[in-house]
């Protein structure tokens, strides 16, 4: 997929019905095609264009190599009342956590907390899709994910962590839920990728060359350099804390175990997730969202311009009113590979 301008406009349902023939045409299951279909539909329609359309060629090709699984059937075992693993068997990790949808259910019922790790799993997209709709049935959700090794620790010179995302996601009373989803790296990686189709320059401090030198080129970046993580020391910990608890706790691998091996040209990583899901009412307050609502409030009184997650919900009212925009090129591409 390319940057090119939109020059025309898609409704949401078209668009997941386009996608979804595309992973059913390239070897994934009807279930597993409806979910990542929705999921991606859902980036792109929400404006995180970095894991909407533009995904589409990556999922193609890591299907094509036979370095996922497009068919596999999760594994989900609940190893105490509110333990869940799921071995998500090399398939995507979008259909081990709703494969674990049922346990989940049972374990915030009976134990207040769901812990749901997933291993051997493959996550390409943005992370508020998996937390989000935890936050409108009155849920905290909080989750943790590792990829591919291109971020530096702070300091270093050679890549350990993936971009490690961390996605929170909590209700609100009387509004859209509050979800904040984010890179633990100073940029996701899908932004230096459209940076590099766009040819345009990454600001000062976003990662290094193959050599090791502070570079500002999304080109250089990519060829075997590497992201900084955001915050300096401290950013670099919690993404130490992300590769742990995706990667280690859930007896998955850490991001710099990720080997393509014989699969060339496959770009999901092969890695794990974490999420928390927590009923507020067990924490002996009913007002909860209120307590949220409040907060939100004096976050915008004190001068926060906007809160995470409202730039996305503007961005699909907008698309639920006038369409998805979207390329004629993009469409011609996405129609070629549905067949
Ligand atoms: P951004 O820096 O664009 O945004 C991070 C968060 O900050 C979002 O919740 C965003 O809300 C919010 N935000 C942005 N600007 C403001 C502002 N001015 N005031 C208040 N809140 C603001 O995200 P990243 O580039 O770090 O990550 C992009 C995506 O990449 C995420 O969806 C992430 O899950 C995904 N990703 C996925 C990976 C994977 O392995 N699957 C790896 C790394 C990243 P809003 O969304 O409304 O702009």
């Amino acid at each position: 997929m390319t940057t090119q301008q939109a020059d025309g406009r898609i409704n949401f349902d078209d668009l997941r019905s386009l996608l979804r023939n595309i992973f059913l045409n390239h070897g994934t299951s009807s279930i597993v095609a409806d979910i990542l279909a929705a999921n991606c539909a859902g980036c792109e329609r929400d404006g995180a264009i970095s894991h909407g359309i533009f995904r589409i060629p990556g999922y193609v090709a890591s299907l094509a190599t036979g370095w996922v699984d497009g068919k596999a059937e999760p594994d989900v075992d609940r190893t105490s009342p509110s333990f869940i693993r799921i071995d998500a068997r090399n398939g995507f990790a979008q259909p081990a956590l709703a494969a674990g949808a049922e346990a989940v259910r049972t374990a915030v019922e009976s134990a207040g907390i769901a812990i749901i790790a997933i291993r051997n799993s493959h996550h390409f997209s943005a992370l508020w899709p998996d937390v989000e709709p935890f936050a409108r049935d009155g849920l905290l959700a909080l989750t943790f994910v590792n990829g591919l090794a291109n971020v530096v620790p702070h300091g270093g010179h050679t890549a350990v962590y993936g971009t490690n995302p961390i996605a929170f996601a909590t209700p609100v009373a009387d509004a859209e839920p509050l979800v904040v989803d984010q890179a633990t790296s100073v940029m996701a990686n899908g932004e230096v990728r459209l940076h590099a189709l766009a040819n345009s320059p990454l600001p000062p401090g976003t990662g290094l060359d193959s050599a090791g030198r502070p570079s500002t080129d999304p080109h250089a970046i990519l060829a075997g350099g590497a992201l900084n993580t955001f915050g300096g020391y401290k950013g670099s910990s919690i993404a130490l804390m992300v590769e742990l608890m995706a990667g280690a706790l859930t007896g998955g691998q850490l991001s710099f175990e990720n080997d393509f091996g014989e699969c060339v040209g496959a770009q999901t990583p092969k890695a794990g997730q974490l999420l928390m899901v927590i009923d507020p009412t067990r924490g002996g307050n009913a007002g909860f969202a209120q307590r949220v609502s409040l907060l939100c409030s004096r976050l915008i009184d004190a001068g926060q311009d906007r809160l995470p997650g409202q730039r996305r919900y503007a961005s699909r009212l907008n698309a639920q009113r006038l369409g998805i925009p979207i390329s004629q090129d993009n469409l011609f591409q996405l129609r070629t590979l549905a067949g």
